[in-house]
């Protein structure tokens, strides 16, 4: 008998708009142990799209109140918190420890450092951004699909792009986004490929649109390179892809 979800653990970077969804997702697909990291603590403006927290958590740790919540909803999951950020010090140890790491981050510095620590240590990673009325899913499978670099090469420079805090974000659209997300790793945990490797798939809400965008293994990449290359099973059909933005 192959192995159920129970037997399965992975790692969610962040438990806030996107983190807290795929939380709620993971935990009630039946994951059996879910490793949490966040630094952050509650905050009033949290509320409108991080759903493991209610107005009486305003002001304690995302880490401790989104442990105790999940404790609360699922008894029989196993969750560790870690009230730290998830950086150099800390990404390769967190990353080994799960089967599946999810990014649910707010920053650039750190879904780079999620997606080379995930390619390095061979685990497969599910990428999710969301900006204003926009979000952005992708799969790496270490070795096999293309990683953060491969895409974008390196992360924009500090300013170039607006941050959720700047630029807001739909409280709805985080929860759609962070629910794919917890599903994309449901699929992986299970033995499937899942629905978003090698390609970025883009839905930008307002226009209702969305496009996918082939994600290919680069050779020169810094993060990759060094990784042995395996087979893929077959290409992936994908829709051409179209600048941002066209009608
Ligand atoms: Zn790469």
């Amino acid at each position: 008998m192959s192995t159920t979800l129970a037997e399965k653990s992975a790692l969610v970077i962040g438990a806030g708009g996107l983190g807290g969804p795929v939380l709620l997702t993971l935990a009630s697909a039946g994951v059996g142990r879910l490793l949490l990291v966040d630094d952050d603590a509650v905050e009033t403006s949290n509320l409108n799209r991080q759903p493991l927290f209610a107005d009486a958590d305003i002001g304690q740790r995302k880490a401790a109140a989104a442990a105790r919540r999940l404790a609360r909803l699922f008894p029989t999951v196993k969750v560790e918190a870690f009230d730290r950020r998830f950086d150099d010090a800390s990404a390769l140890d967190l990353t080994r420890s799960a089967d599946v790491v999810v990014d649910g981050s707010d920053n650039f510095a750190t879904k780079f450092l999620a997606s080379d620590v995930a390619v390095a240590s061979g685990r497969p990673l599910v990428h999710g951004g969301v900006l204003r009325y926009t979000i952005q899913l992708l799969t790496v499978l270490p070795g096999k699909t293309g990683c953060l670099r491969c895409l974008f090469e390196a992360p924009p420079p500090p300013g170039a792009v607006p941050t959720c805090a700047d630029a807001g974000v739909l409280g709805p659209l985080a929860g759609f986004a962070g629910g794919l997300m917890g599903a994309e790793a449901v699929r992986l945990l299970s033995g499937e490929r899942g629905s978003y490797a090698g390609r970025l798939m883009v839905y930008e809400s307002r226009g209702a649109r969305s496009r996918t965008v082939p994600v290919r293994l680069r050779e020169d990449c810094p993060s990759c390179r060094s990784l042995p290359r395996q087979a893929e099973a077959a290409p992936v059909e994908v829709e051409r892809a179209r600048p941002e933005g066209q009608a």
